[in-house]
């Protein structure tokens, strides 16, 4: 069978051992010198479900988690599972406990073993806080007991009485329930109520049909009252299951339940039967505590947090959280008295009683109680707040005060109903009647309780951190999430001393108004009285101002564009070619063959440029031969010249025009060639908005809500109102429901979308992987992220001051770097920087080698040719001519010929 229980103690391997449950805090640099985690003591029932400790320690953790870092108070928690009957048990994990060094204790507690407890906490001045009633019974002193659960025996007489009941059975299965029947059935006599009162003990309930039988062949006839008095959930749970069996549910019985857990039981066999059940609730679940509460112990893995994972809180689960509270607040109240309180007593996470001695001892002699015990239970009983469980206030008996109970009925005609209250000042109210103000207990000013910030989760604002810490210990409460947000309301909660749990919102919506006037998301939140804050990137908006209070900006961001980064242009072979475009190189190449042959045609008609002695060979009678011709514009086209010179006037006039055309050619290739070697060129087609209007090409969009859109909706600039037009009829859409959807549109459009989004996401997104966006232009407008509060709220003023410090003292500055720059993933250079400088590479002028060497081929290979053809035309020419001449026109010239001729 499944025995959450037991897995609960295999988890954690603490079958009757200690679990020391710690939470990292460093208590360095706070107000809480020295103090580490505070220890306290608890006992659970063995028997009992282990939602209780569940709750008190996922309490503890949150609790950690908010004041990790030295800014409040941490528990460690040291506990046993013992057989809350036998005094030797409770006494002996009580004494080792006490002897570790504990705070505070808090235990359950048995008709059987109470007196024994109390026995003990008041000889040793150990503040005992119990959630069981044993004890309760009557109002009387009893040292260093605080009772965290409300007494409902007074709700029983004051409802037996507005129901006018003159007669009824008392059904109890422990001696507590004798005890509180003596306790009904005193009060009413005193009060002189006249009624008719049986007892009926029950010794099984898990099987009592005998015992209900019996019961209900008394006064057959009759109508029949009866009042429940269990001890455990589980005990009524099983009765309400055999009452039908028994036929017990017929019209002409009433129950009156003494539960504070109405709601969680299954009455559902008693809607139709005539009957009616009553009963009374604790935790109101419509309350926004309780369900804040609720949405975070809904998610928790019930296999680690043993009772969570349901909607359902049950009041021993909430008063563990509860007292978890009390305890602190009694705690934080006494350090806030006296800085150096626990300065002696408390080092390291040791406890140090008188004389030095670590922890209490039970059997030192004489009896060493705990020196702070008297002074904690005092402070214990002075605190003041709303929790889970209602109004926390303690009477002078240790015994809550100032609360109230709804009254649940289940019938054929009400259903399962809230008829009214009871409370413990002022008895039965109706539902809609107000508690009148109270003279007694004034509400003190401040609440212990968490303030609510909504959220979103929007990075780097907000982030999910997964499950697990690095350690493997589960992640809750505001420990799942990272980010600026998240610091700042940090920074917030630490210099104004509240606590604060984060709450994204579930819309993903930053907050517009709808049909109805309701607002979605942040601001909505705020506007419902959800929330108590808004740290996010919530833009200022004159609409949204009307609705909540915004801070000064702690952000200036703008609208700003984001696109897809060009490709880089890599260098290639022929880079060399780059700083001409082809057709200019063509250009030159026409060029060149113009100018050469045109000289060449000159030199052909100018006397000038024939040679004096080469009357025989027409041949060889000019300088500019059409090779040579070539050659000279070649060598001036290469700035390296040559040895012929033009000398007619046609000539030099060519000469000079091509050489002045070289010269601007050839600079403004040097000029360019380094730019173009060295830079890499990123071509970007769209830089601003203008950009995007005058082009159909690239399709451009924005957050489908939110303050960017209203900017465009609202705006008389013709560019942007010619942008909302194109955005709001553009067909595929072109708006998107959230930034990461835009950001991925834009990296997979492969150029053909442009993203409009507030600069401080362009930003980021930018320094992140892939790294392949970017944000081009200037900002669109100018904004401001601020922090909102509801209409009026007490938060106001001092956050804005908060604010404004942060900004000043450079906090901020420093959050935005650690989120912006700090955790950038694209290195410090690439940022929206349009090219960069480099020094040149083998790559950028491999090509010039490249053809160096083509060069170097081609000659040798040319040489070899002229080697073996040339050779034999020019014998064959030689033979043709007469010898003399040739030897006479190149006997002081041309060697090679004369070593041929000679041969
Ligand atoms: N930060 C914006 C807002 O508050 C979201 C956006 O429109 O980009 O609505």
């Amino acid at each position: 069978m499944f025995k959450p229980r037991r897995l609960w103690s295999q988890l954690w391997g603490l079958q009757g051992m200690y679990l020391c449950f710690f939470l990292h805090s460093q208590a360095t640099g706070s107000s809480y010198p020295n103090h580490g985690h505070i220890p306290i003591g608890t006992l659970f029932n063995m028997d009992a479900e282990p939602v209780s400790r569940s709750a008190l320690m996922y309490a503890i953790s949150t609790n950690n988690e908010l004041r990790k870092g030295g800014k409040g108070i941490t528990f460690n928690m040291l506990s046993d599972d013992v057989d809350i009957d036998s005094n030797f048990a409770v006494t002996s994990k009580l004494c080792a406990q006490m002897s570790s060094g504990i705070f505070v204790m808090y235990g359950s507690t048995s008709q059987s073993t109470f007196k024994t407890l109390q026995a003990y906490s008041a000889k040793f001045n150990m503040p005992f806080i119990t959630p069981d009633l044993s004890g309760t019974i009557h109002k009387e002193h009893q040292p260093q007991m605080l009772f965290a659960k409300p007494v409902y025996a007074d709700a029983i007489v004051d409802l037996v009485k507005g129901l006018n009941w003159r007669r009824l059975d008392y059904v109890y299965d422990n001696s507590e329930g004798l005890l509180r029947v003596q306790h009904v059935y005193d009060r009413l006599k005193r009060e002189q109520y006249g009624i008719e009162i049986g007892f009926r003990r029950i010794e099984q309930v898990e099987s009592a049909h005998e015992d209900l039988r019996r019961l209900d062949y008394l006064d057959r006839e009759k109508m029949r009252n009866i009042v429940l008095d269990l001890s455990s959930l589980n005990a009524y749970a099983a009765l309400l299951r055999q009452i039908p069996e028994v036929g017990m549910n017929r019209h002409g019985y009433n129950y009156i339940l003494g539960t504070l857990d109405m709601l969680s039981l299954d009455v559902s066999r008693f809607l139709h039967g005539g009957v009616k059940v009553y009963g009374f609730q604790l935790v109101d679940v419509s309350r926004r505590q309780v369900q804040t509460f609720l949405e975070e112990w809904q998610e928790l893995e019930p296999g680690i947090w043993p009772g969570a994972g349901t909607n359902l809180l049950q009041t021993d689960a909430a008063l563990s959280v509860d007292m978890l509270h009390t305890i602190r607040a009694a705690l934080t109240a006494m350090i806030k008295e006296q800085r150096d309180v626990f300065h002696y007593v408390f080092r390291r996470g040791k406890m140090y009683n008188m004389n030095k001695t670590i922890g209490i001892q039970c059997n030192s002699n004489p009896p060493l109680p705990w020196m702070h015990g008297e002074q904690i239970y005092r402070a214990l009983k002075q605190v003041d707040f709303d929790g889970l469980t209602g109004h926390i206030q303690f009477d002078e008996f240790g015994q809550r005060a100032n609360y109230s109970l709804d009254i649940i009925t289940a019938g054929l005609d009400t259903g399962l109903a809230k008829i009214g209250k009871w409370h413990s000042r002022y008895g039965l109210l109706d539902n809609d009647q107000d508690l009148p103000v109270d003279p007694i207990y004034p509400q003190q000013n401040y609440t212990e309780w968490r303030k609510v910030v909504t959220t979103i989760l929007e990075p780097p604002f907000l982030m999910l951190r997964g499950n697990v810490e690095e350690d493997g210990s589960p992640l809750i409460g505001n420990g799942r999430y990272e980010g600026y947000a998240k610091d700042l309301a940090m920074e917030i909660e630490k210099r104004l001393d509240i606590d604060y749990i984060l709450d994204p919102v579930t819309d993903g919506e930053y907050g517009r108004e709808v049909e109805n006037g309701s607002w979605t998301g942040m601001i909505g939140q705020l506007v419902s009285g959800k929330a108590d804050l808004a740290i996010g990137p919530l833009t200022i908006t004159a609409a949204r101002e009307r609705v909540v209070d915004f801070t000064k900006p702690f952000m200036d961001i703008g609208i700003s564009i984001m696109t897809l980064k060009p490709e880089r242009q890599k260098a290639g072979l022929f880079s060399f070619m780059e700083p001409f475009s082809l057709s200019l190189w063509v250009s030159i190449v026409i060029a060149y063959v113009t100018i050469s042959l045109t000289i060449f045609i000159v030199s052909r008609f100018s006397p000038y440029e024939m040679k004096e002695h080469a009357p025989y060979l027409d041949h060889f009678r000019y300088n500019f031969t059409l090779c040579n011709s070539f050659w000279f514009a070649m060598g001036a086209l290469m700035l390296q010249g040559s040895d012929l010179c033009p000398r007619s006037i046609a000539g030099r006039i060519i000469g000079g025009v091509w050489w002045f055309f070289v010269l601007i050619i050839i600079s403004s290739y040097t000029a360019n060639l380094a730019a173009f070697l060295t830079v890499e060129r990123m071509l970007q087609p769209v830089q601003s908005a203008d950009d995007l209007v005058k082009q159909a090409e690239i399709s451009y969009g924005i957050l489908e809500t939110g303050a960017t859109r209203v900017f465009f909706e609202e705006s008389n600039v013709t560019t942007y109102k010619m942008m909302w037009s194109y955005m709001s009829s553009a067909s595929p859409p072109v708006m998107v429901s959230s930034l990461q959807q835009g950001v991925h549109r834009v990296q997979n459009s492969g150029g053909k979308y442009v993203f409009l989004l507030e600069s401080s996401t362009n930003e980021y997104i930018n320094n992140r992987l892939p790294c392949n966006t970017v944000k081009v232009g200037p900002n669109l407008n100018l904004e401001g992220f601020g922090i909102a509060t509801p209409h009026g709220s007490d938060l106001k003023e001092s956050v804005n001051y908060v604010t404004l410090k942060l900004k000043e003292d450079g906090t901020l500055h420093k959050m935005k770097q650690t989120w912006w720059e700090e955790k950038g993933e694209c290195g410090v250079d690439t940022g929206n920087k349009e090219s960069k400088k480099r020094s040149l590479s083998l790559n950028n002028v491999a090509g010039v080698f490249l053809l160096l060497i083509a060069g170097l081929v081609v000659a040798i290979g040319t040489g070899l040719i002229e080697a073996h053809y040339i050779k034999t035309q020019y014998l064959k020419y030689v033979s043709t001519l007469d010898s003399r001449c040739l030897q006479h026109e190149y006997s002081n010239g041309n060697g090679i010929l004369n070593k041929y001729i000679q041969s």
